[in-house]
């Protein structure tokens, strides 16, 4: 990224996760000065696992980490689809060099906590002191010439703009756009990572595998590490109420090999030689129609929520954190609103295919079993192995780093 003409310039960014450290260090790469505050004691993640698309990817090669991320990442060589009880393939599309070659850069799987290290590593290496924990955010105050966020401690932190990358529950979307509760989408998420020494011959393909079901899916693939990782999506009544939107957190296995019971061994085995049940509600909010309000504007899931079920939320919060970069240095403060807002049409575009996707992976019986199953073979065939990734051309072929678009 080339100098900026607001080198004094100071960014506040109100959350530490990925979207928040990717724009920690798009800034800083631009010459902003960088204030991350994040409400958590220490910075973690849950253990488990990430797909980054090549979308992604562009963004950390251009913040030189891909090399870093590369090397502990594993690179799967295809996306399937298969049925989640017998195993078949329905659909096999080709990764591993295919990806670098068409989209310039590669598809990976890596853990939560090794990315989130490789970015808190870089951070604190150019600017040391820009993470600030223990810092709860509870909004922000704006005049003509500057920005404050107000902490829950009294204490107020003054800069020229505030990014809140504050996550699903966003304190800055809320005074950005008023109150909005994120929804439950009706699903709950298993999540679990496993050595792949316990799994036998039941280690799961090297490749990015949806495994589909009545009502329910699972997705498996291997991380950089000798892990295995596990996302078991179950349509669920439960929570009750909105204001369970706080939950998530151990499940018992007894549970979760109840909701996958007569499954392929791979998805048994997995769940059965896991030492943790992750499990969470799935929550998601309809696009937003702003923003940004003057100088403070979101990014991430504080703007654009999503179920997981094309592996884009990461991505998104790091195609943002690049554009608004761009657009905060390129541009003064008042003049970037706009622009910034085109990327709702994309991300908006993302929340629907997603959406989408649950659909597809779902059958609600037999009948629409064979016939999901039936056109997506019917697609494969025609298209020599390569239907689903010309169908994810739109997002992976998005470089925001050779353009903004
Ligand atoms: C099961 C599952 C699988 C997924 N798989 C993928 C995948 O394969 N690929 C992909 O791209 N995406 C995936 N995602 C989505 C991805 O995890 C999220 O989109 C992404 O983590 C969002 O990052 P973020 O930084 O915007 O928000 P968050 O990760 O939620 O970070 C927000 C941060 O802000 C802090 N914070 C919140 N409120 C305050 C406050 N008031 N004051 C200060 N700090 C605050 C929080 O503590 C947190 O650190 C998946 C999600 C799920 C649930």
């Amino acid at each position: 990224m080339p100098e900026t003409a607001y080198p004094a310039m100071k960014a506040l960014i109100i959350g530490g996760g990925i979207g928040g450290l990717c724009s920690a260090l798009c800034l800083l790469a631009k010459g902003w000065r960088v204030k991350v505050i994040e409400q958590a004691p220490v910075i973690s993640e849950i253990g488990a696992g990430i797909q980054l698309s090549p979308n992604a990817i562009q963004v950390m090669q251009a913040l030189g980490l891909g090399d870093a991320i590369k090397a502990v990442a594993f690179r799967p060589v295809a996306s399937q689809m298969r049925d989640g009880i017998s195993g078949k393939v329905i659909m096999s599309s080709p990764m591993g060099s295919q990806m670098q070659r068409r989209y310039g850069a590669p598809y990976l799987h890596i853990h939560r906590a090794k990315l989130i290290h490789i970015l808190l590593d870089a951070l604190t290496a150019q600017s040391p002191g820009a993470m600030n924990l223990n810092m709860p955010v509870i909004g922000y105050d704006q005049d003509e010439v500057s920005i404050k966020a107000k902490l829950a401690n009294g204490e107020e932190i003054g800069g020229d703009i505030l990014i809140g990358a504050d996550g699903i529950k966003s304190v800055i979307a809320n005074q950005i756009c008023g109150p909005i509760k994120p929804q439950y989408t009706g699903n709950i998420a298993w999540r679990m990572t496993v050595p792949l020494a316990r799994l036998g011959r039941n280690i799961p393909p090297p490749a990015a595998s949806v495994w589909m079901g009545q009502g329910k899916h699972a997705v498996t693939y291997l991380l950089g590490d000798g892990l295995a990782n596990f996302v078991g999506v179950v349509e669920s009544d439960w929570p009750q109420s909105d204001n369970d939107e706080d939950w998530c957190g151990l499940g018992s296995k007894e549970e979760a090999l109840a909701d996958f019971d007569g499954w392929h061994p791979i998805v048994t085995s997995l769940i059965d030689k896991s030492d943790t049940h992750f499990k969470w509600a799935l929550y998601d909010r309809k696009p937003l129609s702003r923003w940004h309000d003057g100088r403070a504007v979101i990014l991430g899931d504080a703007a654009h929520a999503m179920l997981p079920f094309i592996a884009q939320g990461a991505a998104m919060a790091i195609e943002d954190s690049y554009i608004l970069a761009q657009l905060l240095s390129a541009h003064q403060i008042r003049g970037v609103e706009s622009l910034y807002s085109h990327r709702i049409a994309r991300t908006s575009k993302i929340q629907k295919a997603a959406n989408a996707n649950m659909r597809l992976f779902h059958h609600e019986d037999e009948i629409s079993r064979i016939r999901k199953q039936t056109s997506l073979k019917i697609a494969d065939k025609v298209s020599g192995n390569a239907a689903s990734m010309m169908a994810l051309d739109w997002i992976y072929r998005h470089d925001v780093t050779a353009a903004l678009q």
